[in-house]
């Protein structure tokens, strides 16, 4: 078999340090592993698979069908899903034991009566919005959410696992008076007479923060990926190992003579004699075209500016007299502690944050997957490559 042309390397050790270091950080909180948006682009069923190892005490996915692709593939970790189409009738997600994020008596009321058609008890979590605007019942609405689940739980047709809520991370000062606001709404709920076993409001950037606002759980996403929730904070600043290698290899290797214009538009033209590389990996894998003659990446471990126009399928590096050979490595991003260059690197030259660009990567990358999925099987050979 020919080897891939284009590789994502993910390193499930590094996930699992990554876990380690941020319960270090949340002394005693549970920890939700957020693998939504197929685990940022890392595999999410791979990634589950290594966090359940770990002994992760929640996965968190945004919709009820990526929760049923993981208990499709044997997860059983509890599982929080919190975002859902409208009509949803949550049947399914009852059945195979996902908790449900609940923003709406609507939706409570859906989750009750296909609870009770069940004949199950639904695992809820009642969202609250302190101040994000996005889902969550607005606080003139949480008095209501909480007497219909006050209602709901005494009839056996739902359990109140969690109050939950999420931060805006827009400044220190808005972020504590949400924290404010998730306290009064916690407040509340008890007043009411609710019984609930958690409180969770914190993403990776709040519980580096505010060892305050830890309460019994925390959702990790990006800290899980070895990456910085900051901008103006490295991942190393973390201990944080970034679990994301995307790799290719020079293709086509050319002599171009002075003056020759590169790639669409000629965004460049060669100066002198020179190489030319050619490496397979565009903007349909999610390399974004605005990259062009800003970001960098390294040609057999040369740092070199993408000078010319990304295409969706490939783009060419002037490497100048560097002697490159068809097969060269061309490393895009990776860690930076072994020399690589950051994802944060390539955020910034393309205008957008960490997240973005791992949970973009696609395409005709293929995944290579690094460390066990169990704990204490380090330094296995990679996996069969995973297509997308
Ligand atoms: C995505 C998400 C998270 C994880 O956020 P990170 O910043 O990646 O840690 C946590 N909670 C909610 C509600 C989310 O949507």
């Amino acid at each position: 078999m020919n080897k891939p042309m284009r590789v994502l390397e993910i390193n499930l050790d590094a996930v699992a340090a990554n876990l380690a270091t941020m319960r270090a950080r949340t002394s005693g909180a549970k920890v939700m592993g957020v693998v939504k948006a197929d685990a940022y682009g890392h595999g999410m069923i791979e990634v589950a698979r290594r966090l359940e190892a770990e002994s992760v005490d929640f996965l968190g996915v945004a919709d009820i069908a990526e929760a049923l692709a993981l208990r499709a593939a044997g997860v059983g970790t509890p599982i929080l899903a919190w975002l859902h189409a409208p009509g949803e009738t949550f049947e399914t997600a009852i059945e195979a034991d996902v908790d449900l994020g609940v923003a709406t008596t609507e939706q409570l009321e859906s989750i009750a009566s296909a609870a009770a058609e069940l004949g199950k008890t639904a695992r809820v979590h009642l969202k609250v919005d302190t101040g994000l605007s996005r889902n969550g019942a607005h606080l003139r609405d949480w008095p209501e959410l909480v007497a219909v689940a006050h209602e709901l739980a005494l009839l056996g047709r739902i359990k109140v696992v969690a109050l939950f809520s999420h931060l805006s991370s827009t400044s220190a000062e808005d972020d504590l008076a949400q924290i404010q606001r998730f306290n009064g709404a916690v407040e509340l709920a008890k007043a009411a007479g609710l019984h609930f076993e958690m409180r969770h409001l914190v993403a990776s950037d709040g519980a580096l923060n505010y060892a305050q606002a830890h309460f019994e759980m925390v959702r990790i996403g990006v800290a899980l990926y070895g990456l910085s929730p900051f901008t103006d904070h490295s991942s190393g600043d973390y201990g944080l190992v970034p679990a994301m290698t995307a790799k290719s290899f020079v293709v086509q290797v050319k002599r171009a003579e002075a003056g020759e214009g590169v790639s669409y538009g000629y965004l460049h033209r060669t100066a002198e004699s020179t190489n030319l590389a050619l490496v397979p990996v565009g903007y349909a894998e999610g390399l974004p075209r605005s990259a062009s003659g800003k970001a960098q990446v390294q040609v057999a471990g040369q740092p070199h500016t993408i000078q010319s126009r990304i295409a969706m399928d490939q783009f060419v590096i002037d490497v100048g007299q560097q002697n490159v050979q068809i097969g060269d490595e061309v490393v895009l991003f990776g860690d930076p502690s072994k020399g690589q260059i950051s994802v944060d690197a390539l955020a910034q030259a393309t205008d957008t944050i960490n997240y973005e660009i791992v949970t973009r990567m696609g395409g005709r990358f293929v995944r290579e997957f690094f460390g066990s999925a169990t704990p204490g099987g380090a330094h296995e050979l990679p996996g069969p490559g995973v297509a997308f």
